[in-house]
């Protein structure tokens, strides 16, 4: 890409600060643009022509994350002022023109939905234009780049089915930041997925804000459970997961898909947020605990060996010690195989940062202790359960202390294991003879 006054651009660098799995789609989205420009990347920083900060502000911690890498770039501008830098996600989204007052370094701000405008956009800054701010939420999802050889050594990789929420829970920005629910067209998602077995990939995650309310209208009605149906039947497709499902519209039909559908692994991760009904309702979660928990023995007696995962929050405004041992007595009555427990934190333009009521940040992080405390034992519990049984394994690739390799069950739980061969992206048989809190160790019987 000729950049006259900036010389030429054809390196990037590319930088993801703490973000959720759409926030990682987002960069490898982003990352394929880029090269498809004919852009390679490259580390460090000081090398690049473009620096691009992809961000999240789904908490506070994020967003703090998000301001504090940009100073770092910021930095290394002032002293190659030729760099275009330019920041994207949901911080970019949400502030918009604000981050040029506040960063007059910054000469790009992209928005969550226009990810595709990056070629045109680099283009006007190219031909003199000083800063560009594109945020529109109202457009229609980008399209799919087929790049046939990013994804080449992956053994997973996401597919998004859909972007934004409708929900609007009243702590969460997501609504504001990502838009309302758009669905992309269900061949779109299947060709996709091709694309991405073509390079090797054998699991793909379907992801979305809240992908069981998917649905696509056109000559009549695909519903999330139509989609599963659709993947299932992909040839070559080894294993299908999905995430984030929202209780409130997780349907029967979805639950049957478990047992229908072979390559369905058995696991659902089901935020339930808090285990007061005070504090749900609060919330605008849409559900009660007993909901809550009839929709987990429905998922049980369908299919007694699913993993359930689940996001909880502490701290939310108003929640009394009360509220807290009921969030504490939902957890031992379901015992989840695995928790992400987080403490809330006001998001600028939600209704529950007006609320009162707010938990001082000692009792915030007092209550997560004790709540992470108890569920490490029943994680513990649940793995050690696992201890001499065989279990299938997808290996992907090596553990993080390298002399192992790692791969997960259908019920996503981490195995590692050792191997004289080289099994990556296979099938394999593993005996667990380890339990830990976060992992399984195994040797493997055979392979599949
Ligand atoms: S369902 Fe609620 S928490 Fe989840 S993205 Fe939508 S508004 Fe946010």
């Amino acid at each position: 890409m000729n950049l006259n006054s900036r010389s030429f651009v054809t390196q990037y660098y590319y930088i993801t600060t703490m973000g959720c799995q759409m926030n990682e789609y987002d960069s490898n989205y982003t990352a394929q643009c880029l090269q498809e420009m004919g852009l390679q990347p490259i580390d460090p920083p000081e090398k690049a022509d473009l620096i691009l900060i992809n961000t999240c502000s789904v908490r506070a911690k994020a967003q703090q994350k998000a301001l504090s890498v940009l100073g770092r770039m910021i930095k290394i501008k002032k002293k190659r002022p030729s760099i275009i830098l330019g920041i994207m996600g949901c911080v970019a989204q949400q502030e918009g023109w604000n981050l040029i007052k506040r960063f007059p370094d910054l000469d790009l701000v992209l928005g969550t939905r226009e990810i595709d405008k990056l070629q045109s956009l680099l283009h006007q800054l190219v031909r003199g234009k000083t800063k560009v701010v594109s945020t529109d939420l109202d457009k229609e999802l980008f399209t799919t780049i087929y790049n046939n050889q990013f994804f080449e050594g992956k053994i997973t990789s996401f597919i998004s089915i859909m972007q934004g929420c409708n929900n609007y829970c009243s702590y969460c920005i997501v609504p504001y930041v990502r838009g309302r629910e758009i669905c992309r067209p269900p061949g779109e998602i299947v060709k996709e997925a091709e694309n991405l077995i073509k390079q090797g990939v054998k699991e793909i995650t379907l992801l979305g804000q809240n992908v069981n309310s998917y649905v696509w209208r056109d000559n009549g009605e695909i519903k999330f459970s139509d989609l599963l149906r659709l993947l299932n039947n992909v040839p070559n497709l080894v294993r299908i997961r999905f995430t984030t499902s929202h209780p409130k519209d997780l349907s029967n039909d979805l639950i049957r898909c478990f047992n229908e559908f072979d390559r369905l692994c058995p696991h659902i991760h089901l935020p339930f947020q808090a285990g007061s009904n005070k504090i749900l309702k609060m919330m605008n979660r849409g559900y009660t605990r007993e909901q809550y928990i009839d929709i987990i023995q429905r998922l049980r007696s369908a299919r007694p060996d699913i993993a359930i995962t689940s996001d909880v929050m502490v701290g939310f405004p108003g929640e009394s010690d009360e509220d807290f041992k009921k969030t504490l007595d939902l957890i031992q009555k379901i015992e989840f195989d695995n928790l992400f427990s987080f403490i809330y934190s006001d998001r600028k333009g939600t209704v529950a940062e007006k609320m009162p009521g707010k938990i001082s940040e000692s009792d915030k992080i007092t209550r997560l202790s004790i709540l992470q405390n108890l569920q490490k034992e029943i994680t513990l519990k649940k793995n050690r359960m696992l201890v001499g049984i065989d279990t299938q394994v997808l290996v992907e690739g090596y553990s993080k202390k390298g002399k192992q390799f790692t791969g997960r069950t259908r019920t996503n739980k981490i195995v590692n294991f050792l191997h004289e061969n080289d099994i990556i992206g296979r099938l394999v048989q593993v005996k667990i003879d380890v339990a830990y809190i976060n992992s399984l160790y195994g040797k493997v019987i055979n392979s599949i």
